[in-house]
């Protein structure tokens, strides 16, 4: 704590440049606010983030990108960039995902909406009519979202504009906000088949079944797919956050790299009752003020480990009472000869063995090829492959550095043996591999156990329960896949512009 207020110099400093920390920033640059972004790491992205090797562009996370539509409201990337007037060229992606699942059960969710009801509907030819009720239902929420501007929750002005502007679709997404979409799969579903193949829908990218994903996220990814569809960014995911620090800087504000925040620095306020949070503290002593601090990191780091007041931190236990930290992950980065990836291919892939095992560690295998969409990511005649796959950091703790890279490389050997029933001669066509495990997930990403981010631990009223961007410490807010609405690049976004629309109101500014 100190005791004498400190010199204001920045309107918001942002701690962390993932997505959600560079819209919230870009966001009030454009509004004309005084923005610093410190980052821990050497370039800007978080899990959205990049890194080469020899002569291959890797993604260090998400590659299959929702959010570059060009209609609507919920292109929150495209949005993102062209507030701060740079933008980026994509790559449709026709297919979104290629599912191989147990019992054969073959199915690609195509960019056509019809297309993929028509394929999934040949595979359960007994449940049509179920099938497209029940994707038709997430298109109604999606519609709600869709025509709304998307900010801060917590503004009651904005609530009471968009409610007068548009109260149907408001209404809609009151209706669905504390539902999961379990409810709507099992009213127009029966077959057990069927409900698990909802199940792996959810599960990857929610991470947890159907009765736990929020219908309003589930509204949004299962439709946007087929709307502003899957777009990859030519040049790889960096070229996102490339991008909008580019903008960032354009707009006056300021990023700087290798500036690790060890605590955020706390006054009491004049009524001496509570504390504010007024700047933050580097790893080096240096010290940066600002009106307003917003963390980009996930709200554990935040609580536990940035804000040294166990009183403040007590606000946080009844969140994470209702909401725990999901695994992490075990990622393959390899680079391949082409002979190993038919250029038919499709760039996304979902292989899943057992029904059982899809929430067990290893139980499920996601794979991108991004360079199917953009060549230039590899060297001429080779593909990378990202695999990976859900992994906890107790598995990996306590190893001597032999035990661990022996371990590393049985665990891959047992992922690539399984990758070869969908690409055979894999194994053989290897020319490059990293591994990444949850430890290099929390050491590169700076996230708490290598978290994918916080996860139901019990079956919730939706999306009620996650937090807002306020927190209990008045000039305090959280951004990204921590806050409403959760993980996603474009669902980080949207938290990132709410959290830039509050603190703008808070401060007044346009
Ligand atoms: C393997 C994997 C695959 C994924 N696939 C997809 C996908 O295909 N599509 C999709 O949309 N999403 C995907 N995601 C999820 C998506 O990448 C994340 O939800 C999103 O990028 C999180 O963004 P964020 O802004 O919340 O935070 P992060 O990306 O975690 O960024 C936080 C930033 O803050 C920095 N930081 C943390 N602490 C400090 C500190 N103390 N001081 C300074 N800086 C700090 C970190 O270095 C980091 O740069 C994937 C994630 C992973 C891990």
């Amino acid at each position: 704590m100190i005791s004498e207020p400190p010199t204001e110099t920045y309107d918001a400093i942002v701690i962390g440049s993932g997505i959600g920390g560079l819209v919230t920033a870009t966001q009030l640059a454009s509004k004309g606010a005084k923005v610093l972004v410190l980052e821990r790491y050497l370039i800007p992205g978080g899990s959205a983030g990049y890194f080469d090797r020899a002569g291959y562009r890797f993604d260090v996370g998400a590659s299959m990108i929702f959010g570059f539509g060009e209609e609507g409201t919920t292109n929150l990337l495209t949005r993102a960039l062209e507030a701060v007037d740079v933008d980026i060229e994509t790559i449709p992606d026709p297919v979104q995902i290629h599912y191989h699942l147990p019992q054969n059960l073959d199915v690609r969710v195509h960019r056509d909406y019809e297309k993929f009801l028509q394929e999934l509907g040949d595979r359960f030819p007994h449940e049509r009519e179920g099938i497209r009720k029940f994707y038709d239902e997430c298109w109604k929420i999606f519609n709600c979202l869709n025509a709304i501007e998307l900010l801060s929750l917590e503004e009651p002005r904005y609530l009471t504009r968009v409610f007068f502007q548009n109260p149907l679709a408001c209404l809609g997404l009151v209706k669905y906000l504390p539902k999961n979409i379990g409810e709507y799969a099992r009213r127009y579903i029966k077959d057990p088949q069927l409900l698990q193949f909802i199940d792996i829908e959810c599960y990857c990218w929610s991470v947890v079944r159907a009765d736990r994903t929020p219908a309003i996220n589930a509204g949004m990814v299962f439709s946007d797919r087929h709307y502003g569809g899957i777009n990859y960014p030519k040049g790889g995911v960096g070229e996102i956050s490339r991008k909008l620090t580019e903008g960032l800087n354009k707009a006056g504000g300021r990023i700087r790299y290798k500036s690790r925040v060890t605590q955020i620095i706390l006054e009491r306020d004049r009524c001496a009752v509570a504390d504010r949070a007024v700047g933050v503290q580097l790893a080096t002593g240096e010290q940066f003020f600002a009106k307003r601090v917003v963390s980009n990191a996930t709200r554990w780091d935040t609580f536990e480990k940035l804000i040294d007041d166990r009183d403040l931190t007590h606000a946080e236990e009844k969140w994470q009472q209702r909401y725990q930290k999901s695994a992490s992950f075990l990622s393959l980065h390899l680079g391949v000869a082409a002979n190993a990836i038919p250029p038919e291919s499709d760039c996304h892939h979902i292989l899943v063995e057992k029904w059982s095992k899809m929430e067990d560690p290893e139980g499920t295998i996601f794979v991108s090829i991004p360079t199917l969409l953009d060549p230039d990511l590899a060297p001429e005649g080779y593909h990378i492959v990202h695999a990976f796959t859900p992994h906890y950091m107790e598995a990996w703790e306590g190893l001597s550095p032999q035990d661990y890279e022996t371990q590393k490389e049985a665990t891959a050997g047992r992922i690539i043996d399984r990758l070869e029933t969908i690409f055979p001669g894999l194994e053989a066509n290897l020319d490059l591999m990293e591994v990444g495990t949850p430890r290099s997930h929390r050491r590169f990403l700076g996230r708490i156990d290598g978290t994918y981010g916080p996860i139901p631990r019990r079956k919730l009223l939706g999306l009620l329960g996650m937090p807002f961007n306020r927190t209990s410490v008045s000039g305090l807010y959280c951004v990204g896949d921590s806050t409403f609405p959760g993980q996603g690049l474009n669902a980080v976004a949207f938290s990132g512009f709410a959290c830039a629309h509050r603190i703008a109101v808070d401060l007044g500014l346009g």
